[in-house]
């Protein structure tokens, strides 16, 4: 599981085009490293330092480096997931960009270019997180004429097919918008199958998919296996269902055996025995796409506590299936920040103390809280679905069986929540959306250590706490499944916060500073999250989900009493919270809720509080909102573009030193990665 765009995420924008000469301007109080890339339609791409990197020792940068390379090879099988016309659209893409002989000042080609831009953002055609296909700005003429403006040799060499080949297959995916307007389609009552884009299924109904694999579960089985977990499901000609594996001599052979062949020198220059085990039962996995050696793996890599560098390399998250089956290809490599790392340690080291005290039914605690581990981490490089945007966060793995009985592993990621922070340099955005000074300053004071400290708390204790009843699947809850465990860990973070606890273990400075996460989590879920629904859209996704049920729960059950109000001042809506202590007992209340929902499996209680508080916007508040915004001018999204590591090679080809170089553009990063 991933803890997405935390509180701050939405604090974090930087004001329109100027924005790199403000970080410039501002960079002999700040630092002289340029956060801020590049900007467009409603994104804004920054770079990451990688503090530390430098002094590492020469090996762990050749480990660093090997598995870099092979964080970079699966972007193809990626795009092919998210959509099956999405590789072929890319290399057209690519194709007119770097050929097009026309005038490239033209209106036309800087839609293009725009365009073209956002397919790399969001690895293929719809929106990276609203899921909807986003429509090109320029004309199906320019389009055709630019195309044709290619000569057919290159044209084929870059996509193997023909230009009257690419019109047929483009122009509808290009220009009519219900041609896969869906990558996961949420809505209830639909076939989410057939009404999602994405490319885990051919030719099936959700009926079929459900069926396939609830015969494939074994009752009773105590380490199930995550089935259809690296596959493609299609329909046959004989009208049976077959899996095509992800695998060397399977789907997106080509690719896998790239990402082997990286992993296979990673292995080589191994930290410790164990991180080579590991990385050698991740080669078989891939090798042979058997879900046992992948538990193994798992099994292997959730263990592994020693290692200073670690990594993700594989078929991880589910969030682009809305049955939450397949999972889409990802990569981070990273190494331990020690320094930070402390703080995380004094939490995960009172976990059973947390769980114990938790407000949840006693039958729905674990009696003993096992390895939950958290460190805080920086990246060294970002691949497949956690590029351009990632994740602050990371708890892994996603089995159930495999979090019961050897634990997670949870991670923060330090240097992204840093770049977030020091792109987001006075941009306004308080000063609009805040109820006044007091929540300005608390924010000023206590605003990074809150944020830090409630994603450690999600993702160290939250995913982690808590039990199934005995026989109850981990997949009851269907599509509403996501939203439940996100809110079940945003809930547990968000309790403790104003505890006591926090003060004695040291980790908030006073008991106020816990305000200012509440004030932030209620504004946003309240108001300003809704900055990234478009007018007349319902809410999909499933962490956003989460946050509005939350607010809009505590809100309504908090009304009586005025726990939390919607204010009017000169016309704009604020949030204003009267009594904190009732507040943090409805998140209590509300964590006891869900944990049941949870624990029960209980189905129609997650449609009702999801489908009652997460899903519907308010139309009036809504568009308020979006006005408000939008005179900011920010980019309610945010991604990256990574460090380049160059090896230094001795006379005799060894590597004896490897450079991190942070000065490659935007556009520039992703034509050198297509080829
Ligand atoms: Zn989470």
């Amino acid at each position: 599981m991933k803890y997405k765009f935390l509180l701050f995420e939405l604090f974090v924008c930087v004001t329109g085009l100027f924005s790199q000469t403000v970080i410039k301007s501002t960079s002999t109080t700040m630092n002289t490293f340029n956060y801020v890339v590049d900007q467009f339609a409603d994104v804004q791409v920054l770079r990451y330092e990688v503090p530390g990197f430098e002094s590492l020792p020469v090996k762990q940068k050749e480990l660093i480096y090997y598995l870099s390379e092979a964080a970079l090879q699966g972007r193809d099988i990626l795009f092919d997931q998210n959509y099956k016309h999405n590789l072929l659209l890319r290399k057209t893409l690519e194709t007119i960009y770097l050929n097009y002989s026309g005038d490239r000042r033209s209106e036309e080609f800087v839609k293009f270019t725009n365009y073209l831009k956002r397919v790399f953002f969001s690895n293929g055609i719809h929106h990276h997180y609203g899921m909807q296909k986003f429509e090109p700005e320029f004309s199906t003429t320019f389009f055709v004429e630019a195309l044709a403006s290619i000569p057919e040799g290159k044209l084929k060499a870059a996509t193997g097919e023909s230009t009257t080949a690419i019109l047929n297959t483009l122009l509808p995916v290009l220009f009519d918008p219900n041609v896969a307007s869906k990558r996961v389609n949420q809505s209830a009552g639909e076939d989410l199958i057939r009404s999602s884009a994405n490319n885990y299924y051919e030719g099936v109904t959700q009926a079929e998919v459900e069926a396939f694999y609830a015969a494939m579960r074994k009752p009773n089985d105590d380490e199930p296996l995550s089935y259809g977990l690296n596959s493609r499901l299609v329909k046959k000609k004989d009208g049976t269902l077959e899996e095509e594996r992800y695998k060397l001599g399977g789907r997106y052979s080509e690719q896998i055996e790239r990402i082997i062949y990286w992993l296979s020198k990673a292995q080589e220059v191994a930290e410790n025995d164990n991180q080579k085990k590991i990385i050698k039962t991740l080669i078989a996995f891939y090798q042979t796409g058997d879900l046992k050696t992948f538990d193994e793996y798992s099994i292997r890599w959730v263990k592994d506590q020693k290692s200073h560098i670690d990594f993700l390399n594989g078929f991880i998250e589910t969030y682009g299936d809305p049955l939450g089956i397949k999972a889409s290809w990802e990569a981070i490599v990273n190494f331990k920040n020690i320094e930070a790392t402390k703080r995380t340690e004094i939490i995960s080291s009172n976990a059973q103390w947390f769980e114990d005290n938790s407000p949840i039914d006693s039958r729905f605690k674990k009696k003993k809280v096992k390895g939950v581990s958290a460190k805080v981490i920086t990246v060294a490089m970002l691949g497949g679905d956690c590029y351009p945007a990632t994740s602050i966060g990371i708890n892994l793995p996603n089995a159930n069986w495999i979090r019961q009985r050897y634990g997670s592993k949870s991670v923060t990621i330090e240097n992204i929540t840093d770049a977030y922070d020091k792109a987001s340099y006075g941009n306004g955005f308080n000063e609009e959306f805040m109820l006044g000074r007091e929540e300005i300053e608390r924010k000023q004071t206590f605003g990074t250590i809150t944020d830090n400290l409630h994603t450690d708390l999600h993702e160290c204790l939250g995913h982690g706490s808590g039990q199934l009843l005995p026989g109850v699947s981990q997949d009851a809850l269907k599509a509403y499944g996501a939203t439940v465990e996100e809110a079940r860990a945003d809930l547990f973070g968000l309790y403790y916060m104003a505890d006591e606890k926090m003060l004695q273990l040291g980790l908030l400075p006073t008991n106020e500073a816990y305000k200012t996460a509440y004030y932030q989590y209620m504004m946003n879920g309240l108001m300003t999250q809704l900055t990234r629904i478009k007018e007349g859209d319902n809410i999909e996704e499933s962490h956003m989900r989460n946050r509005q049920l939350i607010a809009r729960w505590a809100y309504e059950k908090g009304a009586a009493q005025k726990v939390v109000e919607l204010v009017q001042l000169n016309g704009k809506s604020f949030v204003k919270i009267n009594d904190y202590t009732a507040l943090r007992n409805l998140f209590g209340d509300l964590l006891k809720e869900i944990q049941r929902i949870k624990s029960e499996g209980d189905y129609e209680s997650a449609k009702k509080l999801v489908e009652n508080y997460a899903v519907k916007v308010d139309a009036r508040l809504h568009a308020e909102v979006l006005a408000r915004y939008k005179k900011l001018n920010l980019a309610p999204y945010k991604g990256f573009v990574n460090p380049i590591y160059t090896p230094v090679y001795n006379n005799k080809q060894e590597i004896v030193d490897v450079q991190v170089s942070y000065n490659e553009g935007y556009l520039e990063q992703h034509l050198r990665y297509g080829k």
